[in-house]
């Protein structure tokens, strides 16, 4: 059984994309951070539906952390084939209001997150000569986005990241693509309030509504299954919000 690690897989698109992914037959860890209960109430759903799946804190920001976890993964379910790098954090700020701690902290865990799990990932895959890395990004990895600076910031490094790490190692068998959401329905735009997400979905996103976790959870398990000749690529799902 060929092994996945999710990250940031408790709730939203990474709770989305470990269901997936567990159903088409991959061995999933849900990497978490917080809400321990809803990390081992997936697995526990996964695993009555016959699935292989564990879960495990660490906050990706953290080498070690993520290290220990890649290592625990290979004691339980085997060396990982498939890293989705998942886990993010987002906040709207002025940038005169973003303090170096804010500024550190969200490129350490939007950016450096994706650092830590590829290489701690990575020894396995290049003995393999295969494997697959996919990054979150966001429609603000390839776009300008006010009062959004250092998430954006951190999601153009992800795709920088992506394709440089693409082309690095697709003579090592290994693929790296990119996806790229647009306004999902997670917890993250809550924040938002329902008036403004309703606007978006009228007025801004050309098919009319918010994503669901499950259609980014699609193009991952797509990029990762069926995307056989597929590389350094950034798969925008975003209901046509930038065309
Ligand atoms: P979410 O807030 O529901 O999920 C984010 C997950 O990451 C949570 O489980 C959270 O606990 C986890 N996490 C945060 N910091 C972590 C850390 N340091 N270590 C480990 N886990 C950590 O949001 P979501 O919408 O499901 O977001 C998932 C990814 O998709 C994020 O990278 C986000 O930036 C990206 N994205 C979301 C949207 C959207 O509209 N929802 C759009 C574009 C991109």
């Amino acid at each position: 059984m060929k092994v996945a690690l999710i990250t940031g897989a408790s709730r939203g698109i990474g709770a989305a994309t470990a269901t997936a992914l567990a159903r088409a037959g991959w061995a999933v860890c849900i990497n978490y951070i917080e809400q321990t209960e809803k990390a081992e109430a997936l697995v526990e759903a996964l695993r009555a539906e016959g699935c292989a799946a564990i879960c495990h804190q660490a906050d990706v920001a953290d080498r070690e952390a993520v290290f220990a976890m890649v290592a625990r993964v290979e004691r339980e379910l085997g060396p990982v084939d498939l890293l989705v790098s998942n886990a993010g954090i987002a906040e709207q700020r002025q940038f005169q209001d973003i303090s170096p701690a804010w500024w550190e902290r969200m490129l350490a865990v939007d950016l450096g997150g994706a650092f830590h799990c590829a290489q701690a990932v990575l020894g396995h895959m290049l003995h393999e000569h295969s494997g697959c890395m996919i990054f979150v990004s966001s429609i603000w990895g390839g776009h300008g986005a006010s009062c959004e600076t250092a998430y954006a910031s951190a999601k153009h490094g992800l795709i920088g990241l992506g394709r440089s790490l693409a082309a690095e190692l697709a003579p090592s068998g290994i693929r790296v693509n990119v996806v790229a959401p647009g306004v999902i329905d997670t917890d993250m735009v809550q924040v938002l309030g329902r008036e403004t997400l309703d606007d978006l979905a009228r007025n801004v996103i050309p098919m009319g509504r918010l994503g669901r976790p499950e259609e980014i959870a699609r193009a991952i398990v797509y990029l990762a299954d069926e995307a056989s000749y597929t590389t350094g690529q950034v798969l925008s799902c975003d209901g046509g919000f930038f065309i």
